[in-house]
């Protein structure tokens, strides 16, 4: 039996990539946007230390690769569901650069550098 999102009213299913979180795809992607805004007002105050611009990136970076689970894993997404979750990609991806402007980093002279986790990744799917 699939389990329920545990968002309150909420009856959605929980695809395996989300058993951790308890949400369906529609609030995990709502939960990642409300995370992000949050992100963004802490950005805007000011540069961010290198420690906690780790821990933004590294948040980021989790939240991608579920995301890409969910896509890639064979879970049907309704219909409204599909362009959310595009949409929370290009949202974690303005957050990182936000992130990175607010610290002084300028993205074309330091691009942030791949995790070691997904180069690993990058590097199985180029041998495929
Ligand atoms: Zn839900």
């Amino acid at each position: 039996m699939t389990p329920e999102c545990q968002y309150p009213i909420c009856r959605g299913s929980v695809p395996p990539a989300l058993e951790q979180e308890g949400l369906c795809p529609l609030h995990f992607i709502r939960k990642i946007e409300a995370r992000c805004r949050e992100i963004r007002r802490e950005a805007i105050r000011g540069p961010l230390p290198l420690h906690r611009r780790a821990e933004i990136n590294q948040y980021l970076y989790g939240q991608a690769i579920i995301l890409a689970q969910i896509a890639t894993s064979g879970t049907r997404l309704p219909d409204d569901t599909r362009p959310c979750l595009l949409s929370v990609f290009l949202t974690l991806i303005n957050v990182c650069e936000r992130v990175a402007r607010a610290s002084g980093e300028e993205q074309e002279e330091a691009p942030l550098a791949p995790l070691p986790p997904l180069t690993a990744a990058w590097q199985a799917a180029a041998a495929k």
